[in-house]
């Protein structure tokens, strides 16, 4: 990849897309955020929004919901799919963060993927929104678009975090998260990329688009 062909690119989506774009998450403090995250897999946002509403309304604090009983806990997320080991995974999480944490949440990637049910995505979210600490989501369309920009060729997480890592600067990883989930979800869908109207047509390679 070319050096210029990567700035432009970069400053096209801080263009479009601004620098400082959220999380579209709700939460009000970490362990919501982590609790709201290990629930967000094969499922929206939107959906999980719904659902931490109600949550965390009846269990405020990690102790709370580490000492939930599962059928309770299931009951109420029971909408986000996969919800039988959610709960289980979101209750151990939050058990494990009020014992061995003391309610707070670790700040490093060895503890995060310490606890169950947190894996580096969901840990670099963390460490990307909560501590600020330089990270890369690889998310469903940051493979997707990662791969078609030409930013990496392969598709195991690990490795398409590593290719990123290596390629962008270190000041670009969060934001170039938020950036990519945005433009997957409004143009560089899975099906049907809109590549006529991208604002990334003349820089983008289009791998993988016939
Ligand atoms: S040009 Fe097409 S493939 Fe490339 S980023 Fe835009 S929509 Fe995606």
């Amino acid at each position: 990849m070319e050096k210029k062909i990567l700035k432009r690119i970069l400053t096209l989506l801080d263009k479009h897309y601004g620098k400082e774009l959220e999380c579209s998450l709700d939460y009000e403090e970490p362990w919501q955020l982590l609790v709201a995250t290990i629930m967000s897999a094969q499922c929206t946002d939107a959906r999980v929004n719904i659902v931490t509403k109600d949550l965390f309304s009846v269990y405020k604090e990690p102790h709370a919901l580490g000492t939930a009983k599962l059928k309770d806990v299931e009951t109420i997320i029971r909408s986000v799919g996969f919800y039988h080991n959610k709960a289980a995974n979101i209750i151990a999480c939050s058990a494990a963060i009020d014992k061995k944490f003391r309610g707070r949440v670790p700040d490093t990637l060895e503890e995060l993927t310490s606890l169950p049910g947190v894996g580096r995505k969901t840990a670099n979210v963390i460490l990307g929104n909560i501590y600020k600490t330089p990270s890369i989501v690889v998310d469903t369309h940051v493979k997707r678009i990662s791969f078609r920009l030409g930013f990496t060729d392969n598709t195991d997480p690990v490795k398409v975090e590593e290719d990123l890592m290596r390629l962008l600067p270190a000041d670009h990883w969060i934001r170039y998260n938020h950036q990519i989930i945005t433009h997957g979800r409004l143009i560089c869908k899975s099906q049907r990329p809109d590549c006529e109207n991208c604002f990334l047509k003349d820089c983008c390679i289009k791998k993988g688009i016939s």
